[in-house]
């Protein structure tokens, strides 16, 4: 699909993998630049327009999941059949380099939890994957 390709031409450039920081703001700028490929409804439910608007300096997180060095070649491997799927899969990366300190520790092990980006009723761990509803 010519939007993914797009996309992972403008990650083939590594020095947008330089770091975390780096990395989500050219997939922001990215984004932007291509938003009018996307509907509304698409922007929404994926919640890219908090994603996309984030100032990322209080929310980037120390160690996400995301390797940089293979992110290209594991973004590569991919291919999302609808601009749909090219929102879920950018909205997803954008996640997964953020995280919403809660001010909570968590019951089992002590650490403070972090807010999910899509509910912020929800609260998990992510030392040892504890989850809980802010309201229980
Ligand atoms: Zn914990």
């Amino acid at each position: 699909m010519k939007l993914w390709d797009s996309f992972l031409e403008m990650l083939s450039d590594r020095n947008n993998l330089f770091d975390y920081r780096t990395y989500y703001s050219a997939t922001v700028q990215w984004f932007k630049e291509h938003i009018y490929c996307f509907t509304p409804e698409i922007i929404s439910i994926n919640n890219l327009d908090f994603l996309l608007s984030l100032d990322i300096d209080g929310y980037i997180t120390e160690s996400p999941d995301i390797q940089l060095e293979t992110e290209y070649e594991r973004l590569k491997k991919l291919n999302p059949s609808s601009k749909h799927t090219v929102a879920m899969l950018i909205a997803d990366i954008l996640r997964e380099m953020i995280s919403i300190k809660s001010g909570t520790d968590c019951p089992v092990c002590g650490n403070e939890m972090i807010y999910a980006v899509d509910n912020r009723n929800f609260l998990s761990c992510d030392i040892c994957g504890y989850c809980m509803a802010e309201n229980t």
